[in-house]
């Protein structure tokens, strides 16, 4: 579509991914979003967006699936032409380091790391000119965690890999960032107790535990003109839970 810029948002359909859609929408861009196993709230955000009079599709596609991958790239909205690619499919099963076994680390690895690097290498040459990168991390992805040495350890690799990106693509005008959240309320903080949460939010310094929406306005940032001079950058939402 003439003059319509597009942006492609992973596991774009429920948590940080839906609040990156929606805000990407209000911004102006035509939303393809991507989702696994949760098609109904998939649905419910391209709904809304549609509401507002900005185009939105949601499609299936697993990131650990090369197959699948291969063909979302084939999705007319790409070949057209992606300003915005935002790598925010993750998952975060709590085990304990000691307990880690081989078959739950490649999991991580293929979905967080891996199934990241499949969808840029699927859509690189569809990228436009100026096109930005931004890639969900994670706090934890510096600090490490004794419940999540897979997902720390898939973070850091997926942070360092978009920092390789972010010089290689540089020449070409195109950027490339990291935004690392802390606690950021979604499914996965579900399982916490009352006890847990209170104990959380006073951990933060800002005495809350983030928004989803705090998350897409950083991504909003990101891409958009504001951040020109921006490229490499590991962006901590958290709240100063963690200065590094
Ligand atoms: P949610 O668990 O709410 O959402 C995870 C998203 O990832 C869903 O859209 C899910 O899709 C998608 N996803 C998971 N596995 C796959 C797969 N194999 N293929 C495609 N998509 C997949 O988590 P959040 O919204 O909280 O997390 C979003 C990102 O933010 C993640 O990268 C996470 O690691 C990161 N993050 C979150 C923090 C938090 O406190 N919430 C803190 C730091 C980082 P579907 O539901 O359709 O399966």
């Amino acid at each position: 579509m003439e003059g319509m810029r597009t942006a492609l948002v992973t596991g774009g359909g429920r948590g940080i991914g839906a609040a990156i859609s929606k805000r990407l929408a209000k911004d102006g861009y035509r939303i393809l979003l991507t989702y696994c196993n949760s098609s109904k709230p998939a649905e419910m955000v391209v709904d809304e967006i549609r509401e507002t009079g900005i185009d939105a599709v949601a499609a299936n596609c697993d990131v650990t699936d090369a197959r699948e991958v291969a063909l979302l790239a084939t999705h007319p909205w790409i070949t057209e032409g992606i300003d915005v690619l935002v790598l925010n499919h993750g998952r975060y099963d709590r085990v304990d380091a000691k307990e880690l076994g081989i078959t739950h680390l490649k999991r991580t690895m293929a979905t967080n790391f891996e199934g990241a690097f499949l969808i840029w290498d699927a859509v690189k040459t569809h990228l436009t000119d100026q096109a930005r990168i931004c890639v969900i991390g994670s706090q934890l992805g510096t600090r490490g965690s004794a419940h999540g040495a897979d997902y720390s350890a898939s973070k850091a690799a997926l942070a360092i890999w978009a920092r390789s990106l972010a010089q290689s693509l540089a020449p070409d005008g195109k950027r490339v960032n990291i935004v690392a959240p802390g606690f950021v309320d979604t499914d996965i903080l579900a399982g916490d107790s009352p006890e847990k949460r209170i104990s959380r939010e006073q951990e933060v310094p800002l005495k809350r535990i983030g928004t989803p929406e705090d998350i897409a306005g950083t991504v909003s940032f990101l891409v958009s003109e504001d951040s020109n001079y921006i490229t490499g950058a590991v962006v901590h939402v958290n709240g100063g839970l963690y200065l590094p």
